[in-house]
């Protein structure tokens, strides 16, 4: 099934964000989550890429084949582009041909200092896409950011930018994590008034570490609430409650998300498939009841 039908088919479309491995942990760990997992039922799960390429990418394709082939759900395979050689990506749309994947997010990726400079075939996002769609035919996604991406300050110009990934072919987007929904109601005005037409899904992350989230905040440049820090700081030492705090904080944003009409949620479940299952839960009978 391709992503960009399935968005015609529902009104809101869930689902979940699993990253493989290290290649020095056993595949087995993603076997136990995918189990964990039965009965979540999300419309898609997407299979992140190691950054630059790293060694982890091929675990991609074998947990994207996994999704589709052992346990019958839709995989989306994401795949970055920075320094790549179009090459290499040629094979990798002919690997994920073969195992019968037909979506892929398509990403630019954040440098490697192991492989800078190898190739400058692809310079932005938009150049993977529309190298895929001129190979292949895979349905391509991309991502995008409320907050704006941390390498363009300017919203506006970075939503332009977004419009290139859009006219490169891209059928759907992902956003990057927030903590604070009005930023991505805003940013939903800003595209519909810059012409992206496309679905676009809200990446929610269930936070249930504070240092995770302070390492991911500084990294893409997400807003924190006070509400949410308050949250952090008062439970940071007693894991089960900043857990329990963290799900319930994810499920008012996403209850919000959906009541406010948005196409679809992303949730990253940072292979917690406890976090995933109880969040699932709380949003089941309200994501059935938008898709009645
Ligand atoms: P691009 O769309 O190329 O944008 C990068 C920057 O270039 C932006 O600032 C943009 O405004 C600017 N830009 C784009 N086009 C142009 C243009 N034509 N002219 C001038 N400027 C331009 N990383 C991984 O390594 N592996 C993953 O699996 C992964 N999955 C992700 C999933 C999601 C949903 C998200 C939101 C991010 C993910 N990332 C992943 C992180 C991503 O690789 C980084 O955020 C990266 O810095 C940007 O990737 P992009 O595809 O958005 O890049």
């Amino acid at each position: 099934m391709r992503i960009n039908n399935l968005f015609n088919e529902k009104k809101m479309v869930f689902s979940l964000e699993v990253f493989p491995p290290k290649v020095t942990s056993s595949i087995e760990t993603i076997y136990k989550m995918l189990e964990e997992l039965k009965g979540v039922n999300p419309d898609f799960i997407s299979v992140t890429y190691g950054a630059g390429g790293a060694a982890t990418s091929n675990r991609t394709l074998e947990i994207a084949s996994l999704i589709k082939n052992k346990y019958n759900m839709e995989p989306v395979a994401h795949l970055t582009c920075i320094d790549a050689k179009e090459d290499e990506i040629k094979e990798i749309l002919r690997n994920l041909k073969n195992e019968g994947i037909e979506n892929i997010l398509a990403l630019r990726g954040d440098g490697n200092p192991d492989t800078a400079g190898r190739s400058n075939d692809f310079k932005y996002a938009s150049d993977l896409i529309q190298f895929i769609k001129k190979t292949d035919d895979f349905n391509v996604s991309g991502a995008c950011y409320p907050e704006g991406h941390i390498d363009c300050r300017n919203l506006d110009k970075d939503i332009e930018n977004l419009k290139i990934k859009q006219e490169a072919g891209a059928s759907h987007f992902i956003s990057q994590l927030f903590l604070d929904n009005e930023y991505f109601y805003s940013f939903m005005d800003k595209t519909i008034e810059k012409g992206i037409t496309v679905p676009i899904q809200a990446g929610i992350m269930p936070v249930i570490n504070k240092k995770q989230i302070e390492r991911i905040t500084t990294l893409c440049g997400s807003n924190v609430p006070k509400k949410f820090m308050k949250i952090m700081d008062r439970y940071e030492h007693d894991p089960i409650a900043l857990r329990d705090a963290g799900i319930a904080y994810a499920v008012e944003q996403i209850v919000d998300l959906i009541s406010s009409d948005v196409k679809g949620i992303h949730l990253y479940s940072m292979n917690n498939a406890y976090v995933a299952k109880s969040i699932n839960n709380s949003i089941e009978s309200i994501i059935k009841s938008v898709n009645k």
